[in-house]
């Protein structure tokens, strides 16, 4: 049991002097005036009592609209500035946001999460068009189905998006009413609120006819008409305006100064530091015009306040680590309040739009206020917030479910993370390959590790296919952390690559899940990837025994491949072990290092690496692997050669591209004129194999042989993947 007096208490609602609050078993137990309070009964059972004198008790807060970005991190983040709840309007994939918000829910280190999933949107539109793999919806038929799949998947909220990308200079497909309004009618009977996503005030009045519970953003271009303002009143509508995006995304520059406060900036981690200094990454609106006006922003807030419309604080904050958004988890919420201030809410009303108000709008009956009963998520911040609302960022205390939230760890652990180096490019194997290529989420990957993206650009697209032949959590979190920068690979300038690979990497990839499952449950346990690239077998087969794979590549790639799934990509049953090694030196001491049995049988998985390899040295890797090879180890490879690049196809795409176009980039990094028959360098190396048709594997999986290796077309190349097992022994070699 915990006491806390003398505090001057917010309740969610009004302002409440000299109370005692009495928390036990995680929840509010009661409030009752400090002057009896000693007298009561509970008091004597108190194990810690608080003085509170000098400060303000406030239900913990709910940041009614961020990006939890597929990380943890975020959430703990958000606890430190005494968020407790924070409300998701956008996580893809399905199972990841359930994880992320059943973690969250048994979790006392880490805000709790409730989330939107996946948006629904047009076929084309925004997000849908830098997001290929998200499902769209094209018209109301389906707008039941839509809404009852998001809720199966979890979903507590449904985010509707009316946004054109006009303040990302495109002019895109988006929701039109009718589909909007049935989206609207299929939430109300399924129970869940809905939120609309709006640029313009356009969107706002379509939003506003269709009926949704809440809109979110107000336009940067113009202030709302008093006529949608008023409307948006009587209806009851929610807004949630998400000053502090706003405000970073018209380059106005208050936010930024939260950077300064010393309340704040000692407890950030660097890169959420350096993001709310300098960064720029998730703005809301890209693209300066000189209609942009934060001003406008800020005048429609005070206008639907004015007018009675009930507004919920929301940040839209969506910065992770190794990704620059300036809008931080927790401290954005901060200036958010003080924004709202800014546009005429008194500090107890911008309180509320932080506690009581978000908790009606979402259905979290259970906190939003200081009430018995109620879960004991709380904040103790010094001075008093009912009249100078920065107080809220000086944070003293922090309690979720009751159990107090140690800042000093959080802090601590930061401090230390912040010490792990990052890693510079790769070692050197060409002037090609050493080259920086691209920085994706502030990793850098060489020219040839940047080709791992084009395969996980690839298993995104295919993981959001209905008829998908698997689904890949990494390549998603890839897709979703790199957005432009997979351009080259999925967007318009990767078109040619895609029109001439088809569904290749998706059925090569399918085609090696199915023999790895087959190696293992023939009886190897454990499994080698070499040149693992963004590989997530080790997250995603369904193992027929638990495993432990080796995932051999250079340092760029692996670098990235951490951040990308550090705390977003759960890992069940099997154990992963990353092995920094280039393939051209001493790889097999490096495994054995790690922990590889040589005497044990291996599956070893040599997939888009041998292109990459001149002969010789494809041939050096295939000796080695066979000195490490017990009896009953296995192989499967994909051999390509140069000659792909001769072919008629490939070359008019090469004609039409320029030299530093994807395909280009591609062709400068094959190396391997593969001379010999696959099977006659596999057999000359002690192993027993077969080849898989590429027509025949497209043929069972009902996909179109890819144009480029499709040989009943002229002029293509020949792909060969192949599997086999051990027919000696080791190679003593
Ligand atoms: N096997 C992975 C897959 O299919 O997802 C990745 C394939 S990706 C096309 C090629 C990978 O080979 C990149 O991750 C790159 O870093 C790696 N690679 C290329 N040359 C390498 C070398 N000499 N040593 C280690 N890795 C290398």
């Amino acid at each position: 049991m915990i006491r806390i007096d003398h505090a001057r208490v917010f309740d969610g609602e009004g302002v409440l002097d000299d109370v005692s609050v009495f928390v036990d078993a995680g929840r509010v137990a009661a409030v009752t005036p400090t002057a009896t309070a000693a007298a009561d009964p509970a008091a004597a059972r108190a194990d810690e009592v608080i003085d509170g004198t000098g400060h303000t008790l406030l239900p913990g807060l709910i940041d009614g609209h961020t990006h939890v970005m597929g990380t943890l991190h975020n959430l703990r983040l958000a606890l430190t500035f005494g968020v407790t709840t924070e409300v998701d309007l956008f996580s893809f994939p399905a199972d990841l946001t359930g994880w992320l918000c059943d973690t969250a829910a048994h979790r006392d280190d880490l805000a709790d999460l409730r989330s939107a999933g996946t948006v629904i949107c047009a076929p084309g539109g925004h997000p849908a068009a830098t997001m290929p793999f998200l499902p769209t919806l094209d018209g109301p038929a389906a707008a039941g189905d839509q809404v009852r799949l998001r809720q199966k998947e979890g979903a507590h909220v449904i985010k509707l998006m009316l946004d054109d990308g006009c303040h990302h200079g495109a002019d895109l497909p988006t929701l039109d009413p009718v589909t909007v309004a049935a989206v609207a009618d299929a939430a109300r009977s399924a129970g869940l609120p809905t939120v609309a996503h709006v640029a313009d005030v356009a969107t706002v009045r379509t939003a506003l006819e269709a009926g949704v519970d809440a809109v979110t953003h107000v336009p940067p271009t113009a202030p709302l008409p008093q006529e949608v303002v008023y409307r948006a009143a009587a209806e009851g509508r929610f807004f949630i305006p998400t000053l502090a995006m706003m405000e970073m995304s018209c380059g106005a520059p208050g936010g930024r100064a939260l950077a300064a406060d010393t309340r704040i900036a000692g407890r950030l981690p660097a890169d959420a530091l350096a993001a709310l200094t300098g960064g720029t990454e998730g703005l809301c609106v890209t693209v300066p015009s000189p209609e942009l006006d934060f001003g406008n922003a800020l005048e429609s807030t005070r206008r639907l306040h004015a007018s009675g419309v009930r507004l919920v604080a929301g940040s839209d904050a969506n910065n992770a680590p190794g990704r620059a958004c300036p809008v931080v988890h927790g401290v954005a919420l901060h200036r958010e309040l003080e924004l709202l201030v800014a546009a005429g809410l008194s500090p107890v009303e911008a309180l509320r739009a932080a506690t009581a108000t978000p908790a009606r709008l979402f259905g979290l009956s259970d906190r939003g206020r200081i009430a018995p009963g109620l879960r004991a998520d709380l904040v103790l911040v010094e001075g008093d917030a009912t009249i100078d609302i920065t107080a809220t960022r000086a944070v003293r205390r922090v309690w979720r479910r009751g159990v107090p939230f140690d800042r000093e760890a959080a802090r601590a652990a930061w401090r230390s993370g912040a010490q792990v180096p990052t890693a510079g490019p790769g070692s050197a194997v060409g002037s090609d390959s050493a080259r920086v290529a691209t920085t994706v989420g502030g990793a850098e990957l060489t020219a040839v590790g940047s080709t791992a993206l084009a395969v996980a650009a690839a298993r995104a697209a295919e993981s959001g296919r209905p008829d998908r032949l698997f689904q890949d959590p990494v390549a998603v979190q890839v897709a979703v952390a790199a957005g432009g920068a997979l351009a080259a690979w999925s967007g318009p300038r990767g078109e040619l690559l895609r029109q001439a690979m088809g569904d290749y990497f998706a059925l090569r990839t399918r085609y090696f899940d199915d023999w790895l499952r087959e190696a293992v449950a023939a009886g190897c346990r454990q499994v080698v990837v070499l040149a693992a690239g963004l590989d997530a077998r080790v997250f995603r087969l369904d193992w027929p025994a638990p495993v432990r794979v080796f995932e051999i590549d250079r340092a760029d790639v692996l670098t990235f491949k951490d951040k990308i799934i550090t705390g977003r990509v759960p890992l069940f049953g099997s154990e992963r072990i990353p092995v920094t090694c280039d393939l051209r030196d001493d790889w097999p001491g490096a495994l054995r290092e790690h922990g590889l049995d040589p005497g044990l049988p291996t599956a070893w998985l040599v997939e888009g690496i041998m292109v990459y390899l001149t002969e010789e040295e494809g041939d050096g890797l295939l000796a080695r692997l066979g000195a490490l090879s017990a009896p009953a180890s296995r192989i499967a490879v994909e051999y390509g050669s140069r000659a792909m690049f001769h072919t008629g196809n490939t070359r008019t795409a090469l004609d039409a591209t320029t030299g530093t176009d994807t395909l280009h980039t591609l062709a400068a990094l094959w190396r391997n004129e593969s001379t010999a028959d696959p099977l006659a360098r596999l057999a000359a190396h002690g192993w027993t194999a077969t080849t898989r048709e590429l027509a025949d594997l497209a043929a069972e999986h009902g996909r179109p042989t890819p144009a480029a290796f499709d040989p009943r077309q002229p002029g293509t190349a020949r792909i060969t993947l192949l599997s086999g097992h051990r027919h000696t022994s080791p190679d003593p070699s």
